[in-house]
C-alpha cells in the first residue's frame, strides 16, 4: 500500500483528516450533528467542511441487513494538530458521551465515529488502521466525502470517485445538511 507513515510535522502543522459519523439510534439526526459540533469543539480539532446527511442499510458481519435500523451519516474533514491515536481517544470519548455501547463489534449504535484517513498516513496496530480498511468500498462513506471534495482520493486505494463508482450505491441522500 503506498501513502506515508505519519508525519512528524502534524503537531506543528497539524494535517487534514476524513472522519465519517453514523448513527442508527435515537434521533439520529440530532446525534450526528451533535457529534459534528462536538468534534468541532475538540481541542486541537476544527472541522473543514461536513456533508450533508445520507441514508444507508446497517451493515453487519455478514453484509447488509435489511432488517436493522437504517443509519443516517455523514463525513466531515478536520484540521487537527492531534496525532492520529489522540484523535482515535477524542472521537471515542465523544461516542461514549452519546451512550455508544459496544455490545458486538459490528452493533447497533447510537453514534459511531470511524477515521477514514488522516493525512495520507498508513498506520496498523491493535488499536488504530489507516486508511479505514473498509472505507473503499463504502458508499456511505465515499458519497458524502466527495460531495465536500470532489477530488478526494483514498491513500492506497485510488480516486474517491472512481471507488464509488464500483460500489452498489444503495446508501441514498437525505438532502438534509448535517
Ligand atoms: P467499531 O465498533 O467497528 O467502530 O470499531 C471500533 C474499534 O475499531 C475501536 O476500538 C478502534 O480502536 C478500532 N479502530 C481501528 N481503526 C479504526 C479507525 N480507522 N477508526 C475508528 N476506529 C478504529
Amino acid at each position: 500500500m503506498s501513502g506515508s507513515p505519519v508525519n512528524l510535522d502534524a503537531e506543528t502543522e497539524g494535517v487534514e483528516a476524513v472522519l465519517a459519523l453514523g448513527s442508527n439510534l435515537g434521533d439520529r439526526r440530532a446525534l450526528i450533528r451533535q457529534g459534528i459540533a462536538d468534534i468541532d469543539d475538540l481541542t486541537a480539532v476544527s472541522v473543514v467542511a461536513a456533508s450533508s446527511l445520507i441514508d444507508s442499510v446497517a451493515v453487519k458481519l455478514d453484509g447488509v441487513d435489511p432488517d436493522a435500523p437504517g443509519y443516517l451519516n455523514a463525513v466531515v474533514i478536520v484540521h487537527t494538530t492531534l496525532p492520529p491515536h489522540d484523535l482515535l481517544r477524542a472521537v471515542n470519548d465523544i461516542e461514549d458521551e452519546h451512550g455508544r455501547v459496544r455490545v458486538e463489534r459490528w452493533g447497533d449504535r447510537t453514534l459511531d465515529i470511524d477515521i477514514i484517513t488522516y493525512g495520507t498516513a498508513v498506520v496498523n496496530d491493535e488499536r488504530l488502521t489507516l486508511p479505514h480498511p473498509e472505507a473503499w468500498q463504502r458508499d456511505f462513506v465515499l458519497a458524502p466525502w466527495l460531495e465536500i471534495d470532489p477530488l478526494a482520493s483514498l491513500p492506497g486505494y485510488g480516486d474517491v470517485r472512481e471507488l464509488l463508482a464500483q460500489t452498489t450505491h444503495e446508501a441514498t441522500p437525505t438532502g438534509e445538511g448535517s
